[in-house]
């Protein structure tokens, strides 16, 4: 049996690092922003980081989506409180 393999050139989508706090939300949807087509919550959007499951307010959330392009907060949408006010806390929200 022979196997072929297409060695024609592909294109990637360009690589963006993910924010250091992105949006996690239980449930999403796709929908069309400024021409381009993006996942976006439709319940409210916690903030989580890498290597945890859980949100910056405390709630497991290693089941729901994750929209690791888009920082918390989202620009629309339902933003958990909990979370805006654990991250504006001095040893947490900073990026630095
Ligand atoms: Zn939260």
């Amino acid at each position: 049996m022979t196997v072929q393999i297409d060695s024609g050139s592909t294109t990637c989508a360009p690589f963006r690092r993910p924010a250091r706090w992105f949006v996690t939300a239980h449930t999403t949807r796709f929908d069309r922003v400024d021409g381009e087509l993006v996942e976006v919550a439709t319940s409210v959007a916690h903030a989580k980081e890498i290597g945890t499951d859980r949100t910056a307010c405390g709630v497991r959330a290693w089941t729901w989506r994750k929209l690791m392009d888009v920082s918390f907060p989202p620009h629309a949408g339902m933003k958990c409180r909990a979370c805006l006010a654990a991250l504006a806390a001095p040893h947490r929200g900073s990026d630095t």
